[in-house]
């Protein structure tokens, strides 16, 4: 991989990577897309990290959908498909872990602890082994981006770390590998997450800008779907994560799924 995209790059390339855990949908064909008009050269990467699973979370079931995937990002046109093994991202002996402090111990930090250790190791290996101008991220993992855009700073990468806007179905779910989970009442509980979101921006636009009262608004509408259970619902600013701010992070429960949202109130929700 790494011989290809310096090649690449030597004959004069931009090489530009998308990362992601496969099961593509149209969230990260939209990173994809915007990849292609930033450089000559796309490299989808597609590995389920072991390293950002917690023991109680869903690596085994984490879905896969590897020739649809391929299908899709042949048809995208991209370049390469860096599809590595285990084995080949962490052979027997390697014990080398990267940890962002500040941004990364909130919120996910706090829930999923080792989750941001395991994301700031792969992506660090990533941008090694494909040494990209830039690398994509969608705004839907807020937090993460955050993270992936410190790392890139702090490690002298310089790849150009690029944050996408969130892809969402049309009733406001902002779409996820882990919505595949959902049965049917789920799926439809499972809108009263964007539906907080946007009770809240429609709030701050017409005028309400104390924050505690936006976060209980967004808590009311949680609160009023059975199926929901709220993990944390803070609105942070938008680089250090801690509050006092305007973006709304969440994290809710539905059924066993446990899935996350954000929004900046400051911006109208769209749709
Ligand atoms: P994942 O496969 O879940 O690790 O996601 C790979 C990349 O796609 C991450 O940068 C995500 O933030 C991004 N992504 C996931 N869902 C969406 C979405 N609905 N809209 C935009 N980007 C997304």
């Amino acid at each position: 991989m790494l011989e290809t995209s310096r090649r690449w790059r030597r004959e004069g390339d931009s090489v530009g990577l998308v990362p992601t855990m496969g099961a593509l949908h149209a969230g990260h064909m939209s990173l994809v897309e915007r990849a292609c008009q930033d450089n000559t050269k796309v490299v989808v990467s597609v590995f389920v990290n072991p390293l950002q699973f917690g023991p109680a979370e869903d690596l085994d079931r984490y879905p896969a959908t590897p020739q649809r995937d391929l299908d899709l990002l042949r048809s995208a046109g991209v370049a390469a498909v860096y599809m590595p093994s285990a084995e080949t991202m962490y052979p027997a002996g390697a014990t080398t872990r990267i940890q962002v402090h500040g941004v990364a111990e909130p919120l996910e930090g706090e829930a999923r602890p080792g989750h941001f250790e395991g994301v700031a190791t792969v992506v660090a290996k990533l941008f090694n082994a494909i040494e990209p101008d830039r690398a994509y991220f969608g705004q839907k993992d807020a937090q993460q981006a955050a993270v992936v855009k410190r790392l890139a700073r702090d490690l002298d990468t310089g790849v150009e770390v690029c944050i996408c806007p969130t892809v969402r179905e049309a009733d406001g779910l902002a779409l996820s590998s882990r919505n595949a989970y959902l049965g049917p009442e789920e799926r439809k509980a499972a809108a009263s997450i964007s539906a907080a979101l946007r009770r809240a921006a429609n709030s701050y636009g017409a005028g309400e800008h104390d924050l505690e009262r936006l976060r209980r608004e967004v808590l009311e509408v949680l609160e009023a779907e059975p199926l929901a259970r709220v993990d944390y619902a803070a609105l942070v600013d938008a680089e250090t994560f801690r509050p006092p701010g305007t973006l709304a992070v969440l994290a809710v429960r539905i059924g066993k799924t446990r899935l996350i949202d954000n929004h900046d109130l400051a911006q109208p929700f769209p749709g």
